[in-house]
């Protein structure tokens, strides 16, 4: 992908340092003017849906934490695995402008059709076998669910050694039920489930088309080696986070003042402000991000038909996702393999195969070189691995975390909702981007910037250290098991710094490391270790479910005990590895021949 930037041809440009027309914006090429507004308005629809999408599992189709960040992860996976293939045809066949065109069109009828959710799902308990109806009392913070017994309604409450008591009105135990005994449930309805999955189907297919090739296309408004282009992305991934703050600021107030159709209409409307502004660009992209030339022979017809048609079989694998079985307990790391579902087969296969094969070809068809520049893309991207698994937390427990453990009051002036804290890392990125920008060039200046792996493995102290200093908060939290919401902004804070340090370097590394002839197969396995890391994020946030009823927690300590467990054991491990990547980093950094 990033290999066809350079290769793009020259726009109208005259000047082979400056492939524009001369106008500038900022400096740059004026088409990034409109490639920034249409990608801040993509990301605008894209993180105002992923700002509810986990909450929306766990509170209006009713499913089991364990349910919800499973198909959160695996979903997210697929968002960064189909740029693959997104990017792979628009090199060969639809040109990268027509691509984000076809896959703006298919994420907004992604988004419209979350709008449609039916109606809230019924919870049920099934205490010792016997079934019984749960109610949730909304109107109060505590949400509390009661179970209907006959005429009595008994408030539940779980207990730390996984009891489950059931509290008549005047607060006295009417019935204590053995750990196991107590099982929630839900129905709900199959079809609205169906499309539901059908509307994330879209959304993963869309973005394999619009999200590689937009940045194709920045790619290709610099000539190769123009000094600007690094800042050119930097700007671009500004206009990311901008559109991602705005919308994870309004899409989940209107999930909660209006309804989560407004939440996810509101992402929608804005997916189509993207399409409009690249679908009529009045002319300002002509000459960039065409499609290649194929000999007259025009095959895009039948792309976006079988692109429609890997609708279904997306949704087949999040069905599959959903029920897999558990692996057996004592069946090892085997059984464990065995029981994974087709999508994380797929990735994992994929991945553990392709790393050892890419860099046997290169040791042998490659210089001793070569292959070790090739060895060091390879290690650099499975720690980026680590990274995303801890980072893309933001989404699923994390956002669980806002919504049950932390005080969402903002110095008591008003309340910000679960979803929205999500928007503390995009304003960060947009306050700090610049700042960093200048502090590496300064760093370079004095000969001080530090080397590609030593920031690699800052970023994955950086992500643990968040974690921690989150832990640290807990032992702050008041009587009602609450942090209050500015550790959990300190955590984003420290987040958004390690992300600086790994994520606006990544790309343009692996394309100076990488073997020149496969350098879009190693842009590819880039992207598959962010799509391995989001499925394993899943898992993670898998371990950290704890017991729901209708949506709500059960014991609002033990929700808190789990997830600061789970937050301690991945920062120590975080921190962990980016101390050995650190010391590694003269090795791999020998092993780069100069790159930077
Ligand atoms: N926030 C950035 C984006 O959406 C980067 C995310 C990532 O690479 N995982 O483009």
């Amino acid at each position: 992908m990033a290999q066809s930037a350079a290769d793009a041809p020259p726009g109208p440009g005259s000047d082979p340092a400056d492939r524009s027309d001369g106008a500038t914006w900022f400096g740059h090429p004026r088409q990034l003017a409109r490639l920034f507004t249409t990608e801040m308005w993509e990301r605008f629809g894209f993180y105002g849906m992923r700002a509810l999408l986990t909450l929306y599992l766990a509170e209006h189709f009713l499913f089991n934490d364990t349910t919800t960040t499973g198909l959160y992860g695996g979903f997210t996976a697929l968002v960064y695995l189909t740029p693959l293939i997104g990017g792979l045809i628009a090199d060969r066949y639809l040109g990268s402008k027509r691509s984000v065109k076809f896959g703006a069109v298919m994420m907004a009828l992604g988004y419209f059709t979350l709008c449609f959710g039916g109606q809230t799902a019924t919870p049920y308990a099934t205490i010792d076998g016997q079934r019984y109806e749960v109610q949730v009392d909304k109107s109060t913070e505590a949400k509390q669910q009661y179970v209907i017994d006959g005429d009595k309604r008994l408030a539940i409450k779980g207990n730390e050694n996984g009891t489950v008591s059931l509290l008549a009105a005047d607060g006295s135990v009417a019935r204590n039920v053995d750990k196991g005994k107590f099982e929630a449930g839900a129905d709900r309805s199959h079809f609205y489930t169906m499309v539901m999955l059908i509307a994330l189907s879209m959304i993963t297919v869309g973005n394999g088309f619009f999200k590689p090739n937009i940045s194709t296309i920045v790619g290709s408004l610099y000539a190769p080696g123009d000094r600007r282009r690094d800042a050119g992305f930097t700007i671009f991934y500004m206009g990311i986070n901008l559109g991602s703050l705005l919308s994870q600021l309004l899409c989940p107030w209107l999930a909660v003042a209006v309804g989560w159709w407004a939440g996810f209409g509101l992402a929608a409307v804005g997916m189509l402000c993207s399409w409009a502004l690249i679908q009529f660009d009045g002319g300002r992209l002509d000459g960039y991000g065409e499609a290649p030339e194929q000999g007259g022979r025009d095959r895009s017809l039948i792309i976006y038909a079988a692109s429609v048609l890997a609708v279904p079989l997306v949704w087949f694998l999040f069905v599959n996702l959903m029920n897999a079985p558990q692996a057996a307990a004592g069946s090892g790391i085997g059984g464990y393999l065995l029981a994974l579902p087709l999508m994380g087969k797929l990735l994992f296969g994929t991945f553990l195969v392709s790393v050892p094969a890419i860099l046997i070809w290169s040791y042998k068809v490659g210089s001793k070189i070569e292959f070790q520049m090739m060895l060091a893309a390879s290690v650099l991207i499975i720690f980026n691995v680590v990274f995303w698994t801890l980072f893309e937390q933001a989404g699923s427990s994390l956002t669980l975390f806002a919504n049950r453990n932390t005080d969402l009051s903002v110095f008591g002036w008003f309340t910000m909702t679960a979803g929205q804290t999500q928007f503390f890392n995009a304003l960060f990125i947009v306050l700090l981007a610049p700042l960093f920008s200048i502090m590496w060039t300064g760093l370079a200046k004095r000969g001080l910037e530090p080397s590609i792996p030593v920031k690699f493995g800052v970023a994955l102290a950086g992500v643990g250290i968040g974690f921690l200093a989150l832990v640290w908060g807990s032992h702050y939290a008041a009587a009602d098991f609450k942090v209050t919401i500015w550790w959990l902004a300190l955590l984003y804070l420290i987040h958004s710094m390690a992300e600086l340090c790994i994520s606006p370097v990544g790309l343009s590394m692996i394309t100076k490391l990488s073997i020149a002839r496969i350098v879009g197969m190693m842009m590819g396995l880039w992207f598959l270790s962010i799509s391995v890391a989001q499925y394993v994020a899943g898992m993670v946030a898998q371990v950290a479910s704890v017991e729901t009823v209708g949506g709500q927690v059960t014991n609002l300590k033990v929700s808190l005990d789990t997830y600061v467990n789970v937050f301690w054991t991945i920062g120590l491990v975080s921190i962990g590895i980016g101390v050995v990547l650190v010391v590694l980093s003269p090795v791999i950094k020998k092993w780069m021949h100069g790159v930077q």
